[in-house]
């Protein structure tokens, strides 16, 4: 971590949880705020239990965020949720491009940029997802898949749209297999998706952008993936989904 970005952490909860668990696991992580330090949190909870959440962590500072937003702004598109919507039901944050969105449901790099544009002209604050497949490693591609998914994912942003950006690094293959990368592989994706904002925009742009990473992340593996200087922080699934396995990952990102 850099001393330059605070570090943030956010629980991606999928397709799980029901509205009484979400209530009762939000509320947990509301009265443990007061603990954590120096990070920003979010939970992103199922678009049905959006509002549940808000409610449960209103005036604390855990934040709100969805894990999908569709880029037209409202009308006909049954299913599809905008952000003006998300808005209104107090999120901040918005993952967009996640792998499982990604490979199981098909998005395309274009789609993620359509949405990337249509959450900052809302004033949403994107975590914007790439990763490389494990046959995409094992063939020495994993840079080349980066910079695609970065260019393509980010066509059209100008430098203070970039800045004001989260990047996920998730690898696909550490994404709930329990195989973590290791600080050193999550590292040189890192510095390699900041030397692209660098190159893209400006030395500013790289420094502001927390880079998060996320695949597997669990209490005892956080410190030494936070300790990295590009690492800025966590996106955690499984483990994302007691404040007892949490909770210890906010704690890393703070110290
Ligand atoms: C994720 O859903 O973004 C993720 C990283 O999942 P997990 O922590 O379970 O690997």
């Amino acid at each position: 971590m850099s001393d330059q970005r605070k570090p943030f952490v956010a629980g991606n909860w999928k397709m799980n949880m029901d509205a009484a668990s979400s209530r009762a696991l939000a509320a947990e992580l509301a009265a443990a705020a007061g603990s954590f330090g120096d990070v920003d949190v979010a939970v992103c909870p199922p678009f049905p239990y959006l509002a549940v959440v808000a409610e449960a962590v209103n005036g604390s500072p855990v934040e709100l965020g969805a894990q999908n937003v569709y880029h037209e702004p409202k009308g006909a598109f049954t299913g599809e949720v905008s952000t003006a919507m998300l808005l209104d039901v107090g999120c901040r944050y918005v993952i967009l491009g996640h792998s499982e969105r990604r490979h199981i449901l098909g998005e395309s790099d274009a789609d993620v940029n359509r949405k990337l544009l249509a959450a900052l002209d809302a004033g949403l604050c994107p975590i914007v997802c790439v990763g490389e497949k494990i046959e995409q490693r094992e063939a020495g591609e994993t840079g080349k898949v980066i910079r695609e998914q970065f260019e393509g994912s980010l066509a059209g942003l100008s430098a203070a749209q970039a800045s004001k950006i989260v990047i996920a690094y998730e690898p696909v293959w550490a994404i709930g297999t329990g195989k973590v990368a290791t600080p050193e592989q999550a590292e040189e994706v890192h510095a390699d998706l900041r030397s692209l904002l660098e190159q893209r925009y400006n030395a500013d742009v790289a420094a502001a952008v927390r880079i998060q990473y996320g695949g597997s992340v669990k209490a005892d593996n956080a410190a030494s993936l936070l300790g990295q200087p590009n690492i800025d922080g966590a996106l955690v699934g499984g483990a994302s989904l007691t404040a007892e396995a949490f909770l210890p990952i906010v704690e890393a990102a703070a110290s």
